[in-house]
């Protein structure tokens, strides 16, 4: 678990009269455990954000802490962060277990006992413990993202990025997944950044709501008060509060 800062971050890609600012001077702290929702529109910078926190890529300027630390030095690794996306990226010629225990295998020292242990109850958890000798092909769409998450928590990590994990699903198994992710996160207590476009998410499922829009922050609150008090007309335009 860990409380997070991102500290006056902006990342700029390219340079010139052709550089987009992908988001812009951005500042939010996060608390130890706190679920946080980002929402905006397709380009807002969302996801380049998520990415910055993880590591996966350098911003521009500002500093991104974990815990106590400033990482901006550190890898992807290094940052202890497990990253859920809408394609769940399995790997399709790996069983569900071997998926779950292939990350395990690579960059830790636990003994095959012990990720054994790990796998199996992180499906438990995840109810696939059924299906840890199929292979991804064979599952479907939830039960792969349900794979997916279990992959996640057997690293164990100290932040989960999800980066609209659920857009792929249909409307059914979204709403069954919102409810096992939230469950998750509240049984694990790891703080978690999670990304949507999804309405329904957006309002439900996190403790605070981060809207962005052109890569600036436009409001942080909870998602009632970012509904019932917008900050500007962009945020009531975009959450559809009552005017
Ligand atoms: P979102 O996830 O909210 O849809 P992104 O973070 O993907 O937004 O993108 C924010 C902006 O940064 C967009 O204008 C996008 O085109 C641009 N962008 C993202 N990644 C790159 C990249 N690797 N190179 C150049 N521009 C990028
Ligand atoms: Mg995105």
């Amino acid at each position: 678990m860990a409380r997070i800062t991102i500290d006056d971050v902006t990342k700029r890609f390219g340079d010139g009269d052709d550089s987009v600012v992908a988001v812009d001077d951005v500042s939010l702290d996060i608390k130890d455990g706190e679920f946080v929702v980002f929402v905006g529109p397709s380009g807002s910078g969302k996801s380049t954000l998520m990415r910055i926190v993880a590591g996966l890529e350098t911003q521009s300027e500002g500093d991104i802490e974990i815990g106590d630390a400033v990482v901006n030095q550190l890898g992807p690794r290094a940052r202890d962060i497990a990253m859920v996306f809408q394609n769940y990226a399995l790997y399709p010629n790996m069983t569900v277990e071997e998926n779950m225990s292939f990350g395990l295998k690579m960059s830790t020292d636990m003994s095959d006992e012990e990720i054994e242990e790990t796998v199996t109850s992180a499906a438990e958890m995840m109810d696939i413990d059924k299906l840890l000798d199929n292979r991804p092909g064979e599952l479907s769409g939830g039960q792969q993202q349900r794979v997916a998450l279990g992959r996640a928590i057997v690293r164990d990590p100290n932040v989960f990025l999800m980066d609209e994990p659920l857009s792929n699903l249909d409307a059914k198994l979204r709403a069954e997944m919102r409810t096992e992710i939230n469950r998750l996160q509240n049984d694990l207590g790891v703080t978690t950044l999670y990304v949507t476009h999804d309405q329904t998410e957006a309002m439900t499922m996190g403790d605070r709501l981060v809207v962005l829009n052109y890569g600036e922050l436009q409001q942080v609150g909870t998602p009632l008060e970012c509904f019932y008090r917008p900050a500007n007309q962009f945020v009531a335009g975009f959450l559809g509060s009552p005017s």
